[in-house]
């Protein structure tokens, strides 16, 4: 690789990309420098946005003939500090690649530009009865292609699975510049690797990509939402089990603490969602061709403290509960982020476990505990905590291995989880990942610093 000054590639780039889409000017690079948690953030070279793959492309052979690293970053809703530059590389926004390609109805398919929302593909999905399968709170930012790089999971992976199992087939710009493009989404395909499966959740450091055959699913006609105060995670936890387990209509089984409620409350100005108090909240979702609501009461036989919503806006009002948590969570400061699995039976006990080790290594921290019950899936979040400072994240990381969980269960690793990575990985697995990453990308082009721990 050759060393070129900024001047010339900003020049070779716009020859690519038209001017207008290679900005220089520090306060244009601005909003793609910073991730949303506020905790990662650097400076880019410069910030390009190719408009297909083609672009794409040539983007990527001028930048690996310039000898400068490459970010790429979709919507920039990541919480692991994958997407945004950290020492001076080249940012590649998708944005630019959000076309819609039409709906099969026979498939159930659809193929899409990597930098469309999720929110795009919903509403484009509706009318054909269809719905993408993968649905999570920030859908009107996060991009199909981002959604793909990380493996995105959500509020519906009890039902249909995470990103993977809805990616039928994938585009993607390799470091040396060679376009991967399998997108006829044939349901049986046994002609080698699962290059599509491997790129899902590679966060951006095996190739960019530029388009998603999408497998959807049935949108249901009606829907459900029930907000429950609970005793305690056990109770929420058995609650959960035996909907999952005899209510074929459950998409959703979320839970949120009583901290995570108070301080969602007391940022968006929300009134108390059931009466009395309660250390835990679980929130039901349900969707089916008819009424679920029978079977859900029918299910929720005890008596308990619960709201209901069957309308749209019912059901937004109860989902905004759970939803807007991580909203107020970054309103209220520059929070650590641990997504964590645990194995459910350990979950309760985690719980408590995780609120002592927080408050004995760093007194005065507040930790908030939220997550997609269903999966065993718990966000740890920590306030009051300098960002620089690790040690919360170490304890909660090596509690979460001693408990038989994964550090990542669905934001991915990022540069915020790369040290921890062994702890859930063999070294034969590092090995094996690095082997496959220098296959692919032996200059080290694409996202340098991100899920891959230096030397692993
Ligand atoms: C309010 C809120 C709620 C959220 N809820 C959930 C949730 O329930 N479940 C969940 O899994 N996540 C959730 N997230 C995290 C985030 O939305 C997901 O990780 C999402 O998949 C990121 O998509 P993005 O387009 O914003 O990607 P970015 O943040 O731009 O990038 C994320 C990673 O993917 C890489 N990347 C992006 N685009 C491409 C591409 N085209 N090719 C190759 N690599 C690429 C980047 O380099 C980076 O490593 C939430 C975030 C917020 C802010």
């Amino acid at each position: 690789m050759r060393a070129v000054a900024t001047d010339e590639l900003a020049g070779a780039l716009a020859r690519i990309v038209g001017a207008a889409h290679v900005l220089a000017d520090p306060s244009l690079r601005a909003p793609y420098e910073t991730d949303w948690t506020r905790r990662f953030s650097g400076s880019a070279r410069l910030v390009v946005r190719p408009a297909g793959t083609a672009e794409v492309a040539a983007v990527v052979d001028a930048c690996r003939e310039a000898g400068a690293a490459l970010v790429p970053q979709g919507g920039n809703t990541g919480l692991v500090g994958g997407g945004v530059p950290r020492h001076g590389e080249v940012l590649l926004s998708t944005t630019r690649l959000g076309g819609l390609g039409s709906v099969d109805p026979l498939a159930a398919q659809v193929t899409v530009g990597a930098g469309a929302t999720l929110a795009a593909v919903q509403a484009h999905a509706a009318p054909h009865g269809l719905d993408v399968g993968v649905d999570l709170g920030a859908r009107d930012s996060a991009t199909i292609g981002g959604m793909v790089a990380t493996n995105a999971g959500g509020v519906h992976v009890l039902r249909h699975g995470s990103m993977r199992a809805r990616v039928a087939g994938v585009e993607a710009v390799l470091a040396g510049g060679q376009v991967l493009s399998h997108l006829a989404g044939l349901r049986k395909d046994n002609t080698g690797f699962d290059l599509a499966g491997l790129l899902t959740g590679s966060e951006g450091v095996l190739g960019v990509v530029t388009r998603v055959r999408l497998q959807l699913v049935p949108r249901p006609a009606r829907r459900v939402v029930a907000l429950l105060g609970m005793p305690g995670l056990d109770a929420a936890l058995r609650t959960a089990v035996a909907l999952r387990d005899g209510v074929p209509s459950v998409e959703a089984l979320e839970f949120m603490d009583a901290a995570s409620m108070a301080l969602v409350r007391s940022h968006a100005g929300l009134a108390a969602p059931v009466p009395g108090e309660h250390p835990v909240f679980l929130l039901v979702a349900c969707g089916a061709a008819d009424d679920p609501l029978p079977a859900l009461t029918a299910a929720l036989a005890e008596p308990l403290s619960a709201a209901v919503g069957t309308e749209r806006a019912d059901r937004a009002a109860l989902w905004a509960y759970r939803e807007r948590v991580t909203e107020a969570v970054g309103a209220a400061g520059v929070p650590h982020k641990l997504d964590v699995t645990l194995p459910l039976p350990a979950l309760p006990a985690f719980a408590d476990e995780v609120r002592r080790t927080i408050s004995d290594v760093a007194p005065g921290a507040r930790a908030l505990l939220w997550g997609h019950l269903g999966d065993g899936n718990v966000h740890v979040n920590v306030l009051d905590l300098d960002p620089d400072d690790d040690r919360v994240d170490d304890a909660v990381l090596r509690l979460v291995i001693r408990r038989g969980g994964s550090i990542s269960a669905e934001h991915g690793i990022g540069v915020a989880k790369t040290r921890w990575l062994p702890l859930s990985r063999t070294p034969e697995e590092l090995a094996a990942m690095r082997a496959i990453k220098n296959a692919l990308d032996p200059c080290g082009l694409l996202n340098p610093g991100v899920l891959l721990p230096a030397g692993a």
